[in-house]
């Protein structure tokens, strides 16, 4: 399947929700007047793009369609998806300049992160690089044997201790694994439940005291997982995350099992965070670099055809 397939497969849900709605409401409405921004920015809100983003949204709809002197609603989806994809625009990829540079995967527990490392390792082989995996979520021995799977099916190298072990000292190893092999780029897991946050963020922290300690001149990415099906959550989970972790980028997964997929577009807009990656689904393959442009034109058309 094409890029453009893909992203307007994964967010068929959001689509069908949200533009028949749209489309309803545009049906209803020979002119443009102040009911139907209201009903528009209602609309956003179901689809989880959060209050204060669709007021943004619909603001911004209203100053265009005055200035222009727009008239037919027929244009107010057009003009809705520029908005949007500007809105997003915000994006930039990995930095991964250095070798070896480090990803640090964080969130909480069953948003993903596991599925992500394989699916981003199997992303960078691709690109030529050599990956490593540190299994630094040491919480239970499944999560250890899971990533062990996906470094497998990826085809790279995994650094593991035992369940229970400090994740700090896998870290440690992982990174020293990596300066002996040559490794380009390292994915550190990270356990998502502890026995209470304060010690999670402990945890995190230590780990990025490691690496800095012992890569002081690499790059890292701190890429925080969060799962698209929690809606509004996952914007709270974000900005509880983003006061204690120097978070680089955002990985929004699951977007093909939910119509909630307007929060990428809440993310966005309201944590200045940059989203880096989507996940689409559970295979090795469902990973996308985010395009606001797709992301935006997938909200409103459906693309399937453009592959
Ligand atoms: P972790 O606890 O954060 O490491 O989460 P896991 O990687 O173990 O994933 C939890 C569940 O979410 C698994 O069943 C995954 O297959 C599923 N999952 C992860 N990413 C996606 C995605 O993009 N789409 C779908 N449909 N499922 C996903
Ligand atoms: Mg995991």
């Amino acid at each position: 399947m094409g890029f453009f397939s893909k992203i307007s497969e994964g967010l068929k849900k959001t689509r069908a929700n949200f533009l028949e709605a749209v489309d309803g409401l545009l049906k209803g409405h020979a002119k443009i007047d102040e009911e139907l921004f209201e009903e528009l920015e209602e609309i956003l809100i179901m689809c989880d793009v959060g209050m204060t983003t669709a007021s943004s949204i619909c603001e911004e709809l209203r100053k265009q369609v005055k200035e222009q002197k727009v008239t037919d609603p027929d244009k107010i989806k057009e003009m809705m998806q520029e908005i949007i994809a500007e809105m997003l625009s915000n994006t930039e990829g990995l930095k991964l300049n250095t070798k070896p540079s480090v990803i640090l995967i964080i969130g909480v527990n069953g948003v993903g992160k596991t599925t992500t490392i394989g699916k981003l390792a199997a992303l960078l082989k691709a690109e030529g690089k050599k990956v490593i995996l540190g299994a630094a979520d040491t919480f239970r021995a499944a999560a250890i044997d899971q990533l062990g799977i996906w470094a497998e099916r990826a085809g790279v190298d995994m650094v593991k201790h035992n369940e229970g072990s400090d994740p700090g000292a896998v870290v440690y190893d992982t990174i020293a694994a990596a300066k002996s092999r040559g490794a380009d780029v390292i994915i550190c897991d990270t356990a998502g439940r502890l026995h209470n946050k304060k010690n999670l963020m402990d945890e995190l922290a230590k780990i990025s005291r490691i690496i800095s300690r012992e890569l002081p001149d690499s790059d890292v990415e701190t890429l925080l997982v969060l799962d698209a099906t929690t809606g509004q959550n996952a914007v709270n989970q974000a900005r509880e995350f983003k006061n204690t972790a120097n978070i680089t980028g955002i990985v929004l997964t699951k977007l093909d099992g939910t119509a909630r997929g307007g929060v990428v577009i809440s993310i966005a807009n309201e944590l200045k965070v940059p989203v880096k990656f989507i996940g689409v689904g559970e295979r090795i393959d469902d990973l996308q670099p985010f395009d606001p442009k797709a992301f935006a034109k997938a909200m409103f058309e459906n693309t399937m055809e453009f592959n």
